[in-house]
């Protein structure tokens, strides 16, 4: 079912989640023993990660040399793991970086194939690796660009036009960002290019991480001034870690409210992910209370956290 039927059928707040395919050569038991701890809390959806090929330096005895690694392959295996044996919707996340279009086509005959409706249609964190394009073949550059292919493709056109072939019917969401995204000159400028997204066929959005929900809310409030009507799904984290406060604001461009870094900084190492999960809870309930039907939370790795955030919010 696609993502916007789950939000418009919901009776009750929609809890969803966003995993990451194992490191190559990782183990599928470990990834499935996460997904059962999960599937007990009836996500109507999961998102699995995408990662495209990147750049490694590795010394030899000629001297460093570069190579090129795609090191967690998998987000299809996951998608039809989840969608056939969990019976869960799977939201697999399609990149313009490191695809070519003809390969995002032949991806997403891969998912009509296995029953998926839903994408997020992302361009990818770059990491420094253009694949090189020969023989006529084309890539995406900005998320719109995939969108549009992707609705291009929810009207039975092809790159290589074939007679009678099938529409897809791929819902599909996009990333905003509540605090700019990083190469944005401004807020405003991000909604425009955000706008740009649903205007290309974007059926909804989630956000990046946040810890201040006021950020949510004048986020959306300036989508809507902008005119963007579609679903905004809040994307929550928890912090566990001392590390992660350096690290969020690192790599996702996000502020840690002082009196969350305060609590971490002043907590025993072993009780950092308490306040984490007390934290995620308050802003869950304020969210839920404030009207937001759907929270969707970066999980990737362990269902512990989300499961205690979820039995606290006794929804
Ligand atoms: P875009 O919407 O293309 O925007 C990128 C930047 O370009 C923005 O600053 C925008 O304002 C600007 N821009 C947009 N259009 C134009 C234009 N026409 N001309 C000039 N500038 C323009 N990364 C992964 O590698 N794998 C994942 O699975 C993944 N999942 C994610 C899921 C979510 C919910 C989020 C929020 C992020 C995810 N990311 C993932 C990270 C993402 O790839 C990066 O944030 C990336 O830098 C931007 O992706 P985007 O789709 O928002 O890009």
């Amino acid at each position: 079912m696609r993502v916007t039927e789950h939000l418009d059928r919901a009776t009750g707040p929609l809890i969803s989640f966003e995993i990451i395919p194992p490191k190559r050569g990782g183990n599928v038991q470990t990834l499935m023993s996460l997904i059962d701890g999960l599937v007990v809390h009836r996500p109507p959806f999961i998102d699995i990660t995408s990662h495209a090929a990147e750049i490694v330096y590795q010394e030899t005895p000629q001297g460093t040399e570069p190579r090129i690694v795609r090191k967690r392959p998998g987000t299809l295996g996951v998608c039809a793991l989840l969608q056939n044996k969990y019976n869960v919707d799977a939201v697999p996340h399609v990149l313009c970086n490191g695809f070519t279009r003809e390969e995002t086509e032949d991806f997403l005959i891969e998912l009509r194939y296995l029953g998926i409706d839903n994408v997020l249609a992302i361009r990818g964190d770059d990491h420094g690796y253009q694949k090189p394009l020969s023989h006529g073949r084309s890539a995406n550059t900005y998320a719109v660009d995939l969108v549009r292919q992707v609705q291009q493709m929810n009207r039975g056109e092809y790159l290589q036009m074939t007679a009678d072939a099938d529409p897809t019917n791929f819902c599909v969401g996009v990333a905003g960002y509540p605090e700019k995204h990083f190469e944005s000159p401004n807020l405003e400028r991000d909604v425009q290019r955000t706008k740009e997204k649903v205007d290309a066929g974007a059926d909804y959005i989630v956000t990046q991480m946040f810890f201040d929900n006021e950020r949510y809310f004048e986020y959306v409030q300036a989508c809507r001034d902008a005119g963007i009507e579609v679903p905004i799904i809040p994307g929550l984290k928890i912090l566990t870690t001392r590390a992660h406060l350096t690290r969020i604001p690192k790599h996702f461009y996000c502020e840690i409210p002082n009196e969350l870094s305060g609590e971490i900084e002043g907590a025993k190492k072993e009780h950092v992910p308490d306040v984490g999960v007390a934290w995620a809870i308050k802003q869950t309930t304020d969210l839920l209370e404030r009207g937001v039907p759907s929270v969707h939370f970066y999980v990737m790795a362990s269902a512990v956290a989300v499961t205690k955030v979820i039995q606290g919010l006794k929804l």
